[in-house]
């Protein structure tokens, strides 16, 4: 025996030793991690695993870094069609979630009444046991039971969807606050297809965003942040032009090479002025109109009837010279694309605006065009054997339409993936929706807000424990799909993802939950979809066995095919891109007004750390000073260099913002780059209930917005409600801003 062996089994022993005293002080167990791993490796040798992100709907392809069995880093995967070897910061964070000290680590049940937060540890069993016995005497009706979820990704969705199938018709509801259901719908609308789609940003010259936070926080940051770099630097002696819209000089706008502040709620307005123009002026891509279109002369009279330049001027806030040059521009200086996204899109006038902005690229003739838009092909992965007994399935619903609709009903519900008794204000009625609800289970890594009002909180593994899939969206045009395997041997805590946790429920509820359900694990399940990949034989993993592709795209991160052609078809009963005028009468002339009492609209956007708050208890990213204000650790709320005169309002001072639905006090950041009769704050902070890290720090803005109306299609009223600003002097009131450091 070497000595170093020698030396290491003679600590090995001893400290087993001391471990097996019951005398042994709490937390020695600790070290038996340490000396005796759970995996082999060898000491100070490095480990690299393909892994994804699924901190956003990026769905990056990232790279784990391992060192003697501890992950100590992550990069992007350079081979993913994504990332491309990048990533963002709150990626970079993920590995303070595998070993963040707040985590979920075996089932609890509730003790006392909801929302007390007191919990008992139990086993596995006994929580499946539970979860089978309340969820067995709704089969009978089976919209007894209620999904709740965030934009479920991968086959997740199709597991949930399979299970409310077999369960007898369980519903679906979906929070997703910053999501992409009116941009998916628009697109639904005029070309037949419910998706985001991708946008060819690298063959672009001309990009127009209408509140899309793309490179902080807007649907995939790495992608959008790479696609604009290379428009701009990416092609020597060619730089292409990127124009942002929006109230507030965002970090996408910073980007820009200029930034149009138009007024909140005239996102669709503008974008039909710009129509206007190139229409009036004979500067549309007439080809594409003629052959490929439908229902273009409604349109065109309406926008030339109604929005002219000079007609949108003062509502809009920018001049008819600016929106007659930026459309003159979008036509000389092409391939063009116009992009909209976050608070132009979530709220009254969203769908409109969406809809403005695809009529906008089908002018441009940008759908399948290089530099343009393009629909991602969905991957060939083999479809599940189709249910013998399927039960009526409703479409996923919003949660926005399920709080309006008192006739809800349902007995049991399962959260996932989303936190709504934070992102969605008390006026909502979220917390009655709750309350009436008999059982709630709530699955996740980490305890929030509303697993708080569970009774059954289920723990989850982090992504680097368990096996998951995505087909990110948008893509790059192509067909392709990520997939994570565990990182490590075993997870850290006693957790399990959800699909399992389905799977071996839908065991205990009858032989046909069973034979709707016969996977034994989500492993299993995802190398049966999987397995089309391989039969497939293209693409970037071709293999002689199902087992070898599965082992290889585990390797790679996931399956891409570069050979595949981006769908251009139009799925619309006339095979054409439809002008649809209906959205643009219902939504694009209403702009909502701000009142003497209430004098300022309130912006709420993405934190670049924090996206809606889902990052905010990761310390490193609490660390991140925001690019735009300094901020650090805490909020605060951007108010204008006017307004900041009018009020005598200056750096750091505390200020409350009210609205009809309440009140907050953070500390003032006065910047140049916001309308006059705009305040900002970024959301993400104000939590009550996220961990010791995130847990009363800064304010909720979220919580001021008025409720979200089912009518917009939107989760959150992002636009449109009017906020008061003053000063604070007292002294409680300047503590209750939680900002531990804000370099003002
Ligand atoms: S862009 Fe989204 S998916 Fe990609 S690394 Fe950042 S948080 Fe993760």
């Amino acid at each position: 025996m070497k000595r170093r062996e020698f030396l290491k089994s003679s600590v090995v022993a001893g400290t087993a030793g001391v471990l097996l005293d019951a005398c042994a002080p709490p937390g020695s167990e600790q070290i038996i991690p340490l000396l005796i791993p759970e995996e082999q490796f060898i000491p100070g040798v490095e480990e690299f695993h393909a892994t994804t992100c699924f901190e956003c709907s990026g769905g990056c392809g990232l790279l784990a870094r391992k060192i003697d069995g501890r992950l100590v880093k992550v990069e992007g995967n350079p081979t993913h069609p994504i990332s491309q070897g990048g990533s963002c910061a709150r990626g970079q964070a993920l590995p303070q979630a595998m070993y963040h000290p707040d985590r979920l680590r075996s089932p609890l049940v509730r003790e006392g009444a909801r929302g007390d937060g007191h919990w008992t540890e139990v086993s596995w069993d006994d929580a499946l046991d539970r979860l089978a016995a309340e969820l067995a005497p709704l089969r009978a009706d089976g919209a007894g039971l209620a999904f709740l979820t965030g934009q479920l990704r991968g086959h997740r969705r199709e597991l949930v969807r399979r299970f409310a199938a077999a369960f007898g018709g369980a519903r679906h509801w979906v929070h997703e606050p910053f999501g992409d259901a009116t941009v998916r719908r628009a697109h639904e609308l005029v070309a037949g297809i419910d998706a985001f789609p991708a946008h060819d940003l690298e063959h672009a010259n001309y990009v127009v965003t209408f509140g899309a936070a793309l490179v902080e926080a807007s649907r995939s940051p790495v992608r959008f942040g790479r696609g604009l770099g290379h428009l701009r630097r990416g092609r020597p002696g060619q730089r292409g032009k990127l124009v942002a819209i929006g109230p507030h000089l965002s970090v996408t706008a910073a980007h820009a090479d200029e930034w149009l502040p138009a007024r909140p709620g005239t996102d669709a307005m503008l974008a039909l002025s710009l129509a206007h123009v190139l229409i009036r002026d004979d500067r549309y891509d007439r080809a594409f109109v003629d052959e490929r279109t439908e229902g273009f002369g409604a349109f065109r009279d309406r926008v030339l009837a109604a929005f002219a330049p000079e007609t949108v001027a003062a509502t809009t806030g920018v001049s008819a010279d600016q929106i007659e040059r930026v459309a003159r521009e979008m036509a000389q200086h092409g391939p063009t694309i116009a992009i909209a996204g976050d608070a132009a899109v979530t709220g009254p006038s969203g769908l409109a605006t969406a809809v403005a902005v695809t009529h906008l690229n089908a002018l441009m003739g940008a759908f399948g065009r290089k530099g343009g838009i393009y629909f991602d092909l969905v991957p060939p992965f083999t479809p599940y054997p189709a249910l013998e007994e399927p039960s009526e399935l409703e479409e996923p619903r919003p949660l926005a339409d399920v709080l309006a609709d008192a006739s809800v009903g349902a007995r049991a519900l399962l959260v996932a993936g989303t936190n709504p008794f934070f992102t969605l204000p008390a006026a909502s009625g979220v917390a009655d929706l709750f309350s009436n609800i008999p059982f709630v289970a709530s699955f996740g890594s980490f305890a929030d807000e509303t697993s708080r009002e569970a009774d059954l909180i289920l723990p989850e593994p982090t992504a680097f424990e368990r096996f998951d899939d995505d087909v990110p969206a948008p893509g790059v045009g192509t067909s392709m799909a990520s997939l994570s395997g565990p990182v490590f041997v075993r997870p850290l805590h006693d957790t399990r993802a959800m699909p399992d946790v389905l799977l071996q429920v839908g065991q205990r509820l009858g032989d046909d939950m069973a034979a709707a359900l016969p996977w034994e694990s989500y492993e299993t399940a995802l190398r049966v979809a999987w397995s089309g990949l391989h039969d497939a034989q293209r693409g970037s993993i071709v293999e002689t066995s199902a087992d070898r592709f599965w082992r290889s795209a585990l390797e790679s991160g996931g399956w891409w095919d570069d050979s595949t052609a981006a769908d251009v078809e139009f799925v619309t009963p006339g095979g054409r891109y439809r002008f649809e005028v209906g959205p643009l009468l219902a939504g694009a002339g209403a702009v909502a007004e701000i009142t003497a009492e209430r004098p300022f609209f309130l912006h709420v956007y993405p934190s670049l750390a924090f996206g809606d708050g889902r990052s905010a208890h990761l310390p490193f990213l609490q660390e991140l000073a925001d690019p735009m204000t300094g901020t650090r650790w805490g909020s605060v709320v951007e108010v204008s260099v006017a307004a900041a005169e009018q009020y005598g309002i200056a750096n750091g001072d505390p200020v409350a913002v009210g609205s009809a639905q309440g009140e907050l006090v953070a500390r003032a950041r006065v910047v140049p780059g916001l309308r006059p009769e705009v305040v900002a704050m970024a959301a993400g902070q104000g939590h009550t209930d996220y961990g010791r890290y995130a847990t009363d720090r800064g304010a909720n803005p979220l919580a001021l917005l008025a409720p979200p109306d089912p009518a917009d299609g939107s989760e959150l009223a992002l636009v449109g409600t009017a906020v008061s600003i003053r000063k604070v002097t007292d002294v409680v009131a300047v503590l209750r801003t939680g900002s531990r450091s804000i370099d003002v």
